[in-house]
């Protein structure tokens, strides 16, 4: 039977105990499983076989792994096959970037068009289970429109804290739809998550923030449907989008599990990317300390990374750690061309999961990567989260604040910018100029 075990003092509980976090010493926890004899091939060939089954629990891109996953009954499962993401190679972004080849995965292509329902399956499932009826996340955006979704088909009630006015509005759209109770606070994200977590401990409401490491376990299947995707060829680097950190700290978890199991004999290389004003974890790794300073007053238009005090930051370092790692921050400027050019290749994703080309491109300038690398980069929400950055960016209208709170204009460098013709045939077939 699996347990959840604290990653700091190594105490175990069992997955019936509702906690989020170590009752002795407040460490994060982790769903831990007996290495049995589910291993390698064996494992490999089992996964492998689900894929052509007709059961919405094989066909989940989550549940199709769940040997690696907390014990459920089957009838308790809330999916929505999720998963199941593509990979597509992306020659203009990796020409931009200076790789010889490049691909995404991109996980803005799950139900409500972000990675967090890989999660949300898993927490609402976990929710179930315990017998809670009400759930409830401090969100950015996308784990509030996830979480409202499978609340929903689980019929719980559903409520999130979200800060006033710095959310997209494709993801505050989807948790009004799905029925959540919305909260707007005055305050940042980071206000937010503290405030949930202490509503939490003081009523029925079942916390489903990546901090509770049942989120983290459906999460962890990104790298085993990655893995199956590919034939079981491990790419050398994944880049991954940071934020709270549990994105990255799940990949890891899961390719580290798979090397447990003997069915890879390496990590790939998790490389994390920051935004420049909401960048803790970059300067934790390159100051060396051993904790993390959280950065106050976080600043980005990728609303969904920011965030200046990550709860999973040490589950994010033992991934680094794991795998040799890398951390790189970028720009407002790069990740909005970054983002043009993911454009292009007819893929497209939210702002926040550009940080990874532009990560990319900035690592390989400084020859930090090889332009040779299998990389895989982690495309994390749709493009039509924010709708509102994507057109601003075309008009030549997208601008940021800085630390200081000055306004600055980013460059449009690759805009394409609306036509306007008088409507008229003459007219258009000038402007087309064929
Ligand atoms: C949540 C989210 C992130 C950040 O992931 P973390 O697990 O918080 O690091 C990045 N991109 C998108 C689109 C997200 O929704
Ligand atoms: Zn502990």
């Amino acid at each position: 039977m699996p347990v959840l075990r604290c990653i700091n003092c190594q105490s175990d509980f069992p997955t019936s105990q509702r906690i989020y976090v170590c009752p002795k010493c407040a460490g994060l926890l982790d769903v831990v499983y007996e290495l049995n004899k589910f291993q390698g091939e064996q494992a490999v060939s089992v996964w492998d076989r689900r894929r052509a089954s007709a059961e919405s629990i094989d066909q989940s891109g989550v549940w199709r792994f769940r040997e690696l996953l907390p014990e459920t009954d089957e009838s308790e499962i809330v999916t929505m096959i999720e998963g199941n993401t593509q990979i597509w190679d992306a020659p203009r972004s990796a020409e931009y970037a200076g790789m010889n080849r490049l691909s995404f995965k991109h996980l803005g292509m799950n139900p409500t068009g972000s990675f967090k329902d890989l999660g949300m399956t898993t927490g609402i499932t976990q929710a179930k289970r315990l017998g809670a009826t009400s759930v409830a996340c401090a969100s950015t955006g996308n784990t509030s429109a996830s979480m409202a979704a499978y609340a929903a088909r689980a019929g719980m009630k559903a409520f999130v804290f979200i800060p006033s006015g710095q959310i997209a509005l494709g993801k505050l759209s989807q948790a009004l739809d799905y029925g959540a109770v919305v909260l707007q606070l005055e305050g940042d994200f980071d206000d937010a998550m503290r405030l949930v977590r202490e509503v939490a401990d003081e009523s029925p409401l079942y916390l489903l923030n990546s901090v509770n490491p049942f989120r983290l376990e459906g999460q962890k299947t990104i790298a085993f449907e990655m893995m199956q995707q590919r034939g079981w060829q491990l790419p050398d680097r994944v880049v991954v989008p940071g934020g709270n950190l549990g994105n990255s700290s799940a990949i890891a978890k899961g390719f580290h599990e798979l090397m447990e199991r003997g069915v890879i004999n390496r990590m790939p290389r998790i490389t994390i990317i920051q935004a420049e004003g909401a960048n803790p974890l970059y300067r934790m790794w390159e100051a060396r300390t051993e904790t993390l300073t959280p950065v106050p007053g976080a600043t980005t238009l990728a609303t969904a990374i920011k965030i200046g005090n990550p709860v999973s930051w040490p589950k994010a370092m033992r991934g680094l750690r794991w795998s040799a790692g890398e951390v790189e921050q970028v720009t407002e400027q790069e990740i909005a061309d970054a983002k043009a050019m993911i454009g292009r290749d007819g893929i497209g994703c939210e702002p926040a999961s550009a940080v990874t080309l532009a990560g990319i491109k900035k690592m390989i300038a400084a020859g930090g990567v090889n332009p040779d690398e299998d990389v895989v980069a982690i495309l994390t929400g749709h493009v039509l989260k924010d709708p509102d950055y994507t057109v601003n960016y075309h008009a030549g209208m997208l601008s940021c604040t800085n630390k200081s709170g000055e306004k600055m204009l980013i460059e449009s460098r690759y805009a394409n910018a609306f036509m306007r013709v008088h409507a008229s045939r003459d007219a258009i077939l000038k402007a087309l100029d064929l």
